[in-house]
C-alpha cells in the first residue's frame, strides 16, 4: 500500500498544528506509523489521499450512523446551506430536532443544543449544580466526558480518591470537587456518598464505558447508580455522547430501561456536523437561561447546517427496520471475531451493543475486564497495534487505538462484513505467526 501523500502531507502538519492533528488520537500515537490523511467517503468506505480505500469502523469516532455522505443528510445540508448559514436567531429546524429527539429518547422532556459533546458535559454539570446548590460531582474512572477542566480526571485504580488533574494546565482548584469511582463498582459510590452526603451535586456516567475499549455496565450497575443518587438528592447525569442512538435508537436508557436525570447527546445528533446538546427533565431544564439563572450560550448553537444533518440522520435512522439491520451486521461482525480468534488460539473480550462494538486482546487468557483498573493491566496494547496495521494494510480501518470502540454504519452490508473478517483472520495470523 502506498501512503507517500499521507506522509508529506503528516510532515507538513506537524509544522502547522500541535502533532499534526487536531485532536490527540487521529495521529496514531498508541499504534504508531502514519495517520492516514483522508480524501473523500461514501456509505461504508473511506479514500485516502493516496487513493486507498477503507471499510471504516471508525466513522467519525460515531456520528456517521448513516455512512460516509448518505443521499438524505447531504441534500438536507444541501438545501439549508443555500438560504443562509446561520442566523444568531431562533429557526424553525430547532423546534423539529428537538421534537425529534424528545420523541425518540425515553427520559427528555427538554434539551439545550450546544457544539460539541464537550459542551453538552460540561453544562449538564453545570445544570446539576445550580439545580441542585451542591459543588461536588462523582465520574467514574476511564469514563470521557470531553475535556472540560474539571471532568479531565481519571483517577488511579482501586479505591475512590479525590481528583487530581490528568493535564498539566487544569488547576486543581477546579477538580477538587471531582470524585472519582471505580466503574462497575457500586459500593465506592455508596462510600462517597455517606463521606459527602449533603455535597453532591451529581454522578456523570458512560452507560457503556467505551473511552477505555467497550467495557459493559454489570446487571444493575446503572440503576444502582440512579437510586443511590436520588436517595442523596442527586442526579445522575447519563453522558449518551456516544452510545445516544447507538445502543438503542433511544439510547442506553431505552435499551436498559432508565430514567436518568439529564442526558448528553452528541455525535449522532448532529449527523457529521458539530453538535451537542444537555436535556432532561422539564423542572430541572427550566434553570436553564433564560427561562431560568443558570446561564450558558452560543454563537453558532442550534446551527441550522447541524440541525438540518441531525434532523434527516434520526428521521432515516427511525425507519423501520434501519436500526435493527446495522445492529444485526455489528453481531454478526463480532461473533465472526469471536470465532476467528477462538479459532487462532488468541484470547479476546469482545463487546457489542446495538451498532457499537469493541474488542480487547487479552493478556491472559482467563484475565475480565469490567473497570480501568483491569483495562490497563490485562488489554494487549502491543498486539492490538500489529492488529491494526495488518488490517489497515487489507483497507479495513479500526480506531487507531486498543481502548476506543468501534462503529458500524447502515452502509455496512454483507460485502463488507466478509472482506473485513477475511481481513482478520488473515491478519491473525500474521500477527501470531
Ligand atoms: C466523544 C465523547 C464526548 C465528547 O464529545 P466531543 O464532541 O468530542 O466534545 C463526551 N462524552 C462521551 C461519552 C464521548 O464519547
Amino acid at each position: 500500500m502506498i501512503t507517500t501523500q499521507s506522509e508529506a502531507l503528516y510532515e507538513k502538519a506537524q509544522q502547522l498544528i500541535p502533532g499534526g492533528v487536531n485532536s490527540p488520537v487521529r495521529a496514531f500515537g498508541s499504534v504508531g506509523g502514519t495517520p492516514r490523511f483522508i480524501d473523500r467517503g461514501q456509505g461504508a468506505y473511506l479514500w485516502d489521499v493516496d487513493g486507498n480505500r477503507y471499510v471504516d469502523y471508525v466513522l467519525s469516532w460515531g456520528p456517521l450512523v448513516l455512512g460516509h455522505a448518505p443521499k438524505a443528510v447531504i441534500n438536507a445540508i444541501t438545501e439549508t446551506a443555500v438560504k443562509g448559514t446561520s442566523y444568531g436567531a431562533p429557526t424553525a429546524i430547532e423546534n423539529d430536532l428537538a421534537d425529534l429527539v424528545i420523541d425518540t429518547v425515553p427520559s427528555i422532556e427538554m434539551i439545550r443544543f450546544v457544539n460539541s459533546g464537550t459542551e453538552a458535559c460540561m453544562s449538564a454539570l453545570r445544570l446539576a449544580r445550580a439545580y441542585t446548590g451542591r459543588e461536588k460531582i462523582i465520574k467514574f474512572a476511564g469514563n470521557y466526558h470531553g475535556h472540560a477542566d474539571m471532568l479531565l480526571v481519571q483517577a488511579g485504580s482501586g479505591v475512590a480518591t479525590l481528583g487530581l488533574p490528568d493535564s498539566p494546565g487544569v488547576p486543581s482548584g477546579t477538580t477538587e470537587n471531582t470524585l472519582t469511582a471505580p466503574y462497575n463498582d457500586l459500593a465506592a459510590v455508596r462510600d462517597l456518598f455517606e463521606r459527602y452526603p449533603d455535597a453532591i451535586a451529581g454522578a456523570i456516567v458512560e452507560p457503556i464505558a467505551a473511552n477505555m475499549g467497550f467495557v459493559m455496565p454489570e446487571e444493575g450497575y446503572l440503576q444502582g447508580l440512579i437510586d443511590l443518587c436520588h436517595e442523596y438528592d442527586a442526579l445522575l447525569i447519563l453522558d449518551e455522547v456516544m452510545t445516544g442512538f447507538r445502543v438503542g435508537l433511544g439510547g442506553a436508557q431505552e435499551a436498559y430501561n432508565l430514567d436518568p436525570d439529564i442526558t448528553c447527546l452528541g455525535k449522532v445528533i448532529g449527523g457529521g456536523l458539530p453538535v451537542g446538546a444537555y436535556a432532561g427533565k422539564r423542572d430541572i431544564m427550566a434553570h436553564v437561561a433564560p427561562a431560568g439563572t443558570m446561564y450558558q450560550a452560543g454563537t453558532l448553537s442550534g446551527n441550522p447546517l447541524a440541525m438540518a444533518a441531525g434532523l434527516a440522520t434520526i428521521t432515516a435512522l427511525r425507519r423501520p427496520g434501519v436500526f435493527d439491520s446495522i445492529a444485526e451486521q455489528a453481531q454478526k461482525l463480532t461473533e465472526g471475531l469471536g470465532e476467528i480468534m477462538q479459532a487462532q488460539g488468541v484470547p479476546v473480550q469482545i463487546g457489542q451493543a446495538g451498532s457499537m462494538f469493541g474488542m480487547y486482546f487479552l493478556k491472559e487468557a482467563e484475565a475480565h475486564i469490567r473497570d480501568y483498573a483491569t483495562a490497563k493491566q490485562y488489554a494487549d496494547t502491543a498486539r492490538y497495534g500489529q492488529f491494526f496495521h495488518a488490517m489497515l494494510a487489507q483497507g479495513v480501518y479500526l480506531a487507531p487505538s486498543q481502548f476506543e470502540a468501534g462503529f458500524l454504519s447502515a452502509a455496512h452490508d454483507i460485502e463488507t462484513l466478509e472482506a473485513t473478517l477475511n481481513a482478520a483472520e488473515s491478519a491473525i495470523k500474521q500477527v501470531t505467526a
